[in-house]
């Protein structure tokens, strides 16, 4: 059964581990989050961005798919769907579809009415018991078409927010989507400590996980990060072993055309780098 992202994240806020948040593209890459969780007894958070969500035939197609392989694949860890970087009417399609989580991403309004959307979509989640994940200082970087510059979010800002009655915020603290320029200067965990100290201790998310060295990830999960989301690596790791199995030419071997032995290596890379992230994180046998 799906459950929202609050108490998983509480959790992990208070023993000091993050859930990983991976982002899914079709059945592969759903199958292979939900089989990993599963073999590492670790909670999930299945990340859909609207993108993604209209390239698998839409909101309700992605629940009913979910719902059936937990079921189906005797899935016992919590298991939170998320709608990732939503849009104020994406939020509330997700919420009816049957979502367990949406983040409503009002960073590239102004303050004032990033609180008046984030408001009217805590009311509409809270009465379905899903849980709401914020922003606030835009996460840089280019993700399904929105450009961040990568700023530092304000902590009176992110108190205004938190005060809400979000579950979940993701403030911007240096962090980008997908590769890290060479001269990057790290995250900023002064400004981490700042936010977490003036949101009373809720779970923060990390954004653009993929190229954080690994030091900064487990000091950022001292620090209150609850919830590290993961997208590039998981493509990056998919392209390659689907290349290979090309390239070495065994879709023209016996019927390795098939697309159930086509996608089979990038299935199998992608299920490497979940186990890879949850025991980076600390969420192996935590579920
Ligand atoms: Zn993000």
């Amino acid at each position: 059964m799906l459950v929202n992202a609050k108490e998983m994240l509480l959790k992990a806020r208070k023993e000091r581990y993050a859930v990983g948040h991976f982002n899914i593209n079709n059945l592969e890459w759903t199958k292979a989050v939900l089989l990993t969780a599963e073999e590492n007894k670790s909670p999930v958070i299945l990340g859909v961005s609207e993108g993604a969500g209209k390239y698998m035939g839409g909101y309700k197609t992605i629940v009913g798919m979910v719902n059936g392989m937990i079921e189906e694949l005797n899935i016992t860890v919590p298991v939170a769907l998320h709608l990732d970087h939503g849009s104020y009417e994406g939020a509330k399609k997700c919420i009816d579809a049957g979502f367990s989580s949406v983040m409503f991403d009002g960073s590239h309004y102004d303050i004032d009415e990033n609180i008046e959307k984030t408001k009217e979509i805590i009311a509409y989640a809270k009465a379905k018991n899903i849980s709401v994940e914020a922003e606030v200082g835009s996460i840089g970087g280019e993700e399904d078409g929105v450009v961040g510059a990568g700023e530092i979010a304000d902590p009176k800002e992110c108190q205004q927010i938190a005060e809400l009655g979000v579950n979940i915020l993701a403030a911007g603290i240096g962090n980008i989507h997908g590769k890290y320029p060479d001269n990057w200067k790290g995250l900023d965990f002064t400004a981490l400590a700042a936010i977490q100290g003036s949101t009373g201790g809720m779970p923060l998310v990390l954004h653009g996980g993929t190229g954080i060295p690994e030091e900064m990830i487990k000091e950022a999960i001292s620090l209150g990060v609850a919830k590290i989301n993961v997208n590039t690596e998981c493509q990056w790791a998919f392209a390659d072993a689907t290349r290979k199995y090309i390239e070495d030419g065994k879709d023209k071997e016996g019927k390795g055309f098939d697309p159930r032995k086509l996608l089979s290596p990038g299935f199998e890379a992608i299920k490497a780098t979940v186990k890879a992230k949850m025991e980076l994180f600390g969420s192996v046998n935590k579920a």
